[in-house]
């Protein structure tokens, strides 16, 4: 903790966050020790531009998950991370989840790497329209839906018997007449945009110190930043439950949860700034 603090305190941090940190505002790691890869496949973007039934089961899944997602606010870790940011510590945040509680949490500025479930795009003329917006329409256009869940995936998905998605209907885009809609995130097997990852290594590339919180690094879609960080001599700390993949590139790993580390960490460096 006291190399962590230092660093910390030196400034310029950039945070790269994932799952990990929403574990504790209810939504389950895929990977991690309640992971929950092992009765959830995610959503393929092959699969879902290519299989209208398997379209729908999503769109149905997805219309219930909202709605558990909605309700989930932010923890101690997503308020500590908000915090740094308004002492002046960090030079970015980069998340890996598409859930919005680094925001809902007071933090600014958050580069959403793999999307955000708020935006739904349509695939055909690129409308950008609300999540909000379709969860209206969605409602209208299955008044008789009641299935429901207890747990939400990280992508927002949530289990569904097939026969409670029986029958659901999907809306298509309004702006061109019944475009393909697609949740405003980066799906398995779609690539991040170009842009976004030249803006995520920009960042990385002037950080003082790369901290990751809450990621198994598993995807190389997060774990190329950290690759890229220890290529050009920059110290990585992570801190996650559980061994990550980037381990053999951090400078410091810490393995505890971080509601308990980033309030601990926020203490020692306010003490020392
Ligand atoms: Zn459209």
């Amino acid at each position: 903790m006291n190399t962590l603090t230092e660093l910390l305190s030196a400034g310029d941090v950039v945070v790269l966050s994932g799952a990990g940190m929403s574990t504790e505002s209810g939504i389950p790691d895929y990977r991690g020790p309640s992971g929950s890869l092992n009765r959830h496949t995610p959503m393929t973007y092959q699969t879902f531009v290519g299989d209208p039934a398997a379209r729908r089961r999503y769109w149905a899944r997805s219309h219930v998950g909202w709605r558990m997602m909605t309700e989930a606010t932010p923890n101690d870790g997503h308020r500590a991370v908000a915090h740094l940011q308004r002492r002046g510590l960090l030079a970015g945040i980069v998340t890996q989840n598409v859930d919005g509680l680094h925001q809902a949490g007071g933090a600014r500025a958050v580069i959403e790497l793999h999307g955000s479930l708020r935006h739904v795009v349509c695939l055909s003329c690129g409308d950008s329209t609300s999540r909000e917006e379709l969860d209206h329409r969605l409602r209208q256009a299955n008044p008789r839906f009641t299935a429901g869940a207890t747990t939400v995936n990280p992508d927002g998905d949530v289990g569904l018997r097939e026969e409670e998605v029986d029958g659901f209907q999907v809306v298509g885009c309004r702006a061109c007449d019944g475009g393909m809609l697609k949740p405003g995130v980066v799906f398995f097997g779609e690539t991040v945009p170009a842009e976004r990852v030249r803006q995520c290594y920009a960042l990385v590339e002037r950080a003082g110190l790369l901290l990751v919180l809450g990621s198994s690094l598993t995807v190389m879609s997060g774990r190329r930043f950290v690759v890229h960080a220890a290529k050009l001599g920059i110290p990585v700390g992570i801190v996650n439950q559980g061994p990550t993949r980037g381990d053999a590139y951090a400078t410091l790993t810490v393995d505890a949860p971080l509601g308990t580390v980033l309030p601990e960490l926020i203490r020692l460096t306010d003490t020392r700034t």
